[in-house]
């Protein structure tokens, strides 16, 4: 099968017409740098099938960042049959800049004009044949959104790559052509492919050239400059660099008309008058976080809009006994206020597998008891704890994905660039940590488009700490009882709380590495802002879609395996040799698992939630949630369940809630005070552990392999350390007042430490902001 790469500058649109010709669905982002790494798929639109790779995208051919580097190494060495050569036509000059050094690489080349919806709309025109006699290559004008002309591309693409082709370069007419020519030929002497494009990049005095020909840079030293612009002062790639860009104008940019369109200058402006207050120095990361405020409410709120406070839901009260309506109280409203749609969802589903529980109760009340407490406790009380946060997850993620999708969050990159780099960081290292909401895996891997390494690994060891989805379900949890049990808030203001929290230890931790260990100049950032757009409806639901497929998959194998065995442990003594079941009646501290906890249990004394006869219940749950974070509530919930079925309580469909509840109201031993007076700094101090602490076992493989030698185990170090004084933090200050003297004294402490070496290691105390 033949190779057609996709190469293209950043957000043209390479990802979505990958996705529109092989039919997969690699995410799509409105902002430069979401794909890093190549993929490949098969496309079977054309007269032949053909395999198609996305390259990363780019703006130019030099080395300096990891993006150019696998495109250049690709097109080079593995020699696609062709490069589709994807142009952003509402930014053609820039986009043809690219071109013009694709075009000096001996490759078929054709080039698609991308985003034809978007000009004809704007009543804009291109004259095809003549920009396909300018640039020689053949030209197709595409939409890879609107899927038009794409069977075309291809067959264009097919015919080009039956031909060979040779470079061709528009600097022939250029003050250094000579040069370029004399290169060329020294080249072509050493049989080396692609002479003219070396021969270009070693004019520029590219490094890795001059590492790979040193015999030739004599060719450039011995150069002329007679007709050389002393302007450029030698700089031949400033110099080639404005070559190309004369030639595009003089010979590309005529092609196309632009058409003065009153409709769009009215756009543009109101684009620009939105962009002037989002992006405002003062007000941008106060919109930001009302935002993601929204976001919040509108998915976990049990009080939306506020409207509890103006509607008095108590009035609903006499529709609850009513036959017909009786059931929408609790799904629709709580005497606290109305639901919002994430919750309404939620409630939706967990009476649906409440009900299944009931019922499975029911039909196995005959059977052995360790059968139904196996089925009804261990199975379904596991697996349904983690799938009843699915609709609230998916709920989250699309408005995420809209968020994203709209361009506002490429708005955001720029308004946190300004502040991240007073912390050492550039806006770059935004994007991967934004990806972190989703999954760490693939944000750590998003890490590459960071060029400096020390940079890179400061920013990868933080990703955990932007609560991925898996992690959701413990924060939706553990605030749900905070809220029940304690009446303490809403659960969206302490889930975006635990969110903000998470953000705020990753500024703060990076501030502090960027000042000791991973000291270095961060990257520039450019990114130029994409246009405001409705988001895609098919885009979004299929990023939603594929979210809800990974996280049911996920449940029905970790998290079941993981529940299953569990329970089994947890049920079980090991007395001597033989196994011996523990019955309903029985404490289940004393079971295998319940060992263990008990040992490790002291470990967890100073974050809170190890303390009591209950406190190993917690700890075996972190523990679980090195394997996949659901687990943690999965396993969190099997065990309630169990404690529960133990002390003859009843729990419905919310285990965890309920197991919340027992500790912090029944009994008068001093545990049982001691839970009611400081459960929710020791519940809240659990969810920070489990957010700061090594994160699950897919995202530590990952952080492995694309972490730089010898930075692997400190990294693991670095999480335990963050997840010890974050929670410990959170549970000793509430609890202890005084303890706050030995944080602030300890950050004190470690601040003028900081300074102090600094200071002697290069004369100033810190090193300043934006270097
Ligand atoms: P990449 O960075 O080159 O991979 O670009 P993406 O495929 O992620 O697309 C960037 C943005 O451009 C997304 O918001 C797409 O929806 C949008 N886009 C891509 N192709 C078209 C098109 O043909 N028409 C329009 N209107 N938008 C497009
Ligand atoms: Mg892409």
């Amino acid at each position: 099968m033949k190779n057609f790469a996709l190469a293209g500058n950043p957000n043209c649109g390479k990802t979505t017409l990958f996705n529109s010709l092989t039919g997969s669905t690699a995410h799509v982002g409105n902002w430069p740098g979401v794909t890093v790494d190549k993929r490949d798929g098969t496309c079977k639109l054309g007269k032949e099938d053909v395999n198609i790779i996305d390259l990363p995208g780019i703006y130019s051919l030099s080395p300096y960042t990891p993006e150019e580097v696998i495109s250049r190494q690709y097109i080079i060495d593995v020699k696609p049959d062709c490069v589709i050569n994807i142009v952003d036509t509402t930014n053609l000059e820039r986009n043809l800049y690219l071109t013009t050094q694709i075009m000096e690489m001996d490759v078929p080349v054709v080039v698609a004009l991308n985003m034809m919806d978007v000009m004809e709309k704007n009543g804009e025109q291109v004259d095809i044949k003549e920009l396909e006699r300018q640039l020689g290559v053949p030209v197709v004008m595409i939409s890879a959104l609107k899927e038009k002309n794409l069977k075309e591309l291809i067959n264009v693409a097919i015919q080009a790559s039956e031909n060979k082709r040779v470079g061709k370069t528009v600097l022939e007419e250029s003050p250094i052509g000579h040069l370029i020519t004399d290169l060329t030929i020294a080249f072509q002497g050493t049989e080396i492919s692609n002479p003219l494009f070396h021969a270009v990049k070693l004019a520029e005095l590219d490094e890795v050239e001059i590492k790979q020909h040193p015999q030739l840079i004599h060719v450039v030293g011995g150069f002329k400059k007679e007709n050389v612009d002393p302007k450029f002062q030698g700089d031949y790639e400033a110099l080639i660099a404005d070559g190309r860009y004369k030639y595009i104008t003089a010979h590309y940019s005529p092609c196309v008309k632009r058409v003065f369109n009153e409709e769009n200058n009215k756009k543009d402006k109101r684009s620009y008058r939105i962009d002037r207050i989002l992006t405002n120095r003062w007000v941008g990361i106060p919109i930001f976080i009302f935002v993601l405020f929204l976001i919040f409410h509108l998915t976990f709120s049990e009080n939306f809009l506020f409207l509890g406070g103006l509607i008095n839901t108590d009035n609903f009260a006499s529709l609850a006994d009513n036959t017909y309506w009786g059931g929408l109280t609790g799904l629709f409203w709580t005497s606290g206020g109305i639901n919002s749609p994430g919750v309404i969802l939620a409630n939706g589903l967990n009476a649906l597998t409440g009900a299944f529980t009931e019922l499975m109760r029911t039909a196995l009340a005959g059977a052995a008891p360790w059968v139904s407490g196996f089925i009804c406790d261990g199975v379904l009380g596991g697996l349904f704890a983690v799938l009843g946060f699915l609709p609230q997850i998916l709920v989250l993620f699309l408005l995420f994905s809209i968020l994203e999708d709209s361009g506002y969050m490429a708005r955001i990159a720029f308004i946190l660039d300004r502040l991240f780099r007073k912390f050492g960081l550039s806006g770059r290292a935004f994007l991967p940590m934004i990806m972190g909401f989703g999954c760490s895996v693939p944000a750590m891997i998003n890490t590459r488009t960071i060029a400096d390494e020390k940079e890179r690994v400061a920013t990868l060891r933080v990703i955990p700490f932007f609560s991925c989805g898996a992690k959701l379900p413990i924060l939706t949890a553990i605030s749900g009882c905070i809220a029940a049990s304690f009446g303490f808030a809403n659960v969206d203001i302490i889930t975006l709380g635990m969110y903000l929290l998470g953000m705020l230890t990753a500024i703060v931790t990076v501030m502090i590495m960027r000042q000791t260990t991973m000291r270095g100049h961060s990257s520039p950032f450019i990114m130029e802002l994409p246009d405001y757009h409705l988001p895609q409806f098919k885009s979004t639901m299929m990023l939603v879609w594929d979210k809800a497929k990974h996280f049911v998959k996920k449940a029905f194998t970790i998290i079941l395996a993981s529940t299953i065995i569990i329970w089994f442990i947890a049920h079980f003594q090991a007395d001597g040799t033989t196994w011996q079941y523990l019955g309903d009646e029985t404490d289940l501290s004393v079971s295998i698992l319940g060992t263990i906890g008990k040992i490790i249990q002291p470990l967890f004394d100073v974050v809170g939630f190890g303390i009591g006869p209950y406190g190993w219940v917690f700890v075996v749950a972190i523990i679980a949630g090195f394997i996949a974070k659901e687990n943690a509530i999965g396993v969190l919930g099997t065990l309630a369940a169990s404690v529960l079925a133990v002390k003859g309580i009843e729990y419905g469909n919310d285990a965890i809630g309920t197991f919340v509840q027992s500790l912090s109201t029944s009994g008068t031993s001093i545990y049982d005070a001691y839970f009611a007076a400081h459960g929710p700094a020791m519940l809240l101090s659990f969810i920070a552990f489990n957010m700061f602490t090594i994160p699950c076992f897919a995202a530590v493989a990952t952080a492995k392999g694309e972490l730089p030698k010898g930075k692997f185990w400190s990294t693991v170090l670095f999480w335990i350390l963050v997840s010890f004084v974050v929670s410990s933090a959170i549970f000793l200050i509430p609890t202890y007042w005084w303890t706050i003297f030995i944080y602030v004294g300890g950050a004190l402490l470690a601040w003028l430490i900081i300074f102090l070496i600094n200071k002697k290691r290069d004369g100033k105390g810190l090193t300043p902001k934006g270097v």
